[in-house]
């Protein structure tokens, strides 16, 4: 399952945010910005409880989160979306899968994980401001699912028909938030029109 949230708000800093001439300091903040949105409406379904808080007036019903919430960025462009997820549920705990492509194999291979224990019956969100092959989303998904992760969205800010075809036949329970599906991947796995080396572009690793 995935959903594009195809809202003016999140368009509007989408466009931007792909834009050639937006530098590092503006992209940082768009890529926050947009991830916001994007968990906003990841987290819809959460599990909530009925509370009953006194006001200077009375007593209101009210709800309250009741879940652990774990976000997981994919190192190392995902680290640029943490921030946005925090503003958002600042009690979240953080975990961090780190994956490079072996070259021979093709294949993913970790070299970095560490895990929260509440990834266990809480609410896990993998953030990857690109899903292009999906390779990488799936080894995460992998992973946390063999440590004990049951309930896991993944959140992007772009992603294609390709990634999300892998990643949703390899993981048909975890839903996917994005604001945008592009057309294609090129011959060097970028996506078409994208926005380029997301973590170049977040950390000003670009000349
Ligand atoms: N990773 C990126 O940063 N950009 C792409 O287009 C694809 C993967």
């Amino acid at each position: 399952m995935h959903v594009e949230i195809d809202h003016p708000c999140v368009q509007h800093k989408l466009a931007i945010i792909r834009d050639v001439d937006t530098g590092h300091k503006r992209f940082r903040e768009l890529a926050t910005e947009i991830t916001k949105f994007l968990c906003y409406e990841a987290l819809q379904n959460i599990k909530v409880k009925s509370v009953t808080v006194t006001t200077p007036v009375a007593e209101a019903k009210c709800k309250k989160i009741d879940t652990d919430i774990v976000v997981v960025p994919i190192l190392r462009a995902g680290v640029g979306m943490l921030e946005g997820i925090l503003e958002l549920v600042p009690t979240a705990r953080v975990g961090f899968v780190g994956l490079f492509r072996d070259e021979e194999t093709k294949k993913p291979v970790t070299y970095y994980e560490r895990f929260p224990p509440q990834i266990k019956g809480g609410t896990c969100i993998v953030v990857d401001p690109m899903l292009a092959t999906g390779g990488s989303t799936v080894a995460a998904l992998d992973l946390l699912k063999q440590s004990g992760a049951e309930n896991i969205v993944v959140i992007c800010i772009v992603t294609c028909p390709e990634g999300l075809k892998l990643v949703e036949e390899a993981h048909p329970d975890v839903a996917i938030y994005t604001a945008a599906i592009d057309k294609r991947l090129n011959e060097k796995k970028y996506i078409v029109p994208g926005l380029g080396d997301a973590g170049d572009r977040l950390f000003g690793t670009t000349h």
